[in-house]
């Protein structure tokens, strides 16, 4: 993945946007790992949880929007026990996807599904999906 990082791109309203909706301070990380060590379903992200925190202390805006990891996350809390620095991972990337929810704009379409892919998917992912849509 080729990255562009700018002062202007670190100081952008992007990240103090995450920072305020999910009320960590993103700057805390040190990049220790134990979050995605932890993390049940860190084997179908493409971003990690810990790179989630990087790629959000630079403001790299476009990858984390475009990013499967944020939905992936199951907010499981795993990752917040397990931060020596107390940051709330989650939190973090319930801010991500709230940025994106609030321009409309979601991953799942519940509506979208067919009979057939409604009775496959478990209850539990489209109930935490019209959490994720309505919280
Ligand atoms: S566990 Fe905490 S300090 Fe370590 S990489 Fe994850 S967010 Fe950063
Ligand atoms: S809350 Fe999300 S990122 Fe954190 S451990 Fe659970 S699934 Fe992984």
């Amino acid at each position: 993945m080729r990255i562009n990082l700018s002062k202007r791109k670190i100081k952008d309203i992007f990240v103090t946007k995450i920072e305020e909706i999910s009320g960590q301070n993103l700057l805390a990380c040190y990049q220790c790992g134990k979050c995605s060590a932890g993390c049940p379903a860190i084997y179908e992200m493409d971003i990690l949880p810990n790179q989630i925190i990087r790629f959000a202390q630079l403001g790299l805006k476009d990858e984390l929007l475009q990013s499967k990891s944020i939905w992936i996350c199951a907010s499981c809390l795993t990752c917040n026990a397990r931060c020596p620095k107390g940051i709330n991972i989650a939190e973090v990337i319930e801010a991500i996807r709230q940025i994106l929810l609030r321009k409309r704009e979601d991953h799942l379409k519940i509506n979208k599904l067919s009979d057939a892919e409604k009775e496959n998917v478990p209850p539990i992912a489209i109930i935490s999906s019209m959490r994720k849509f309505t919280s």
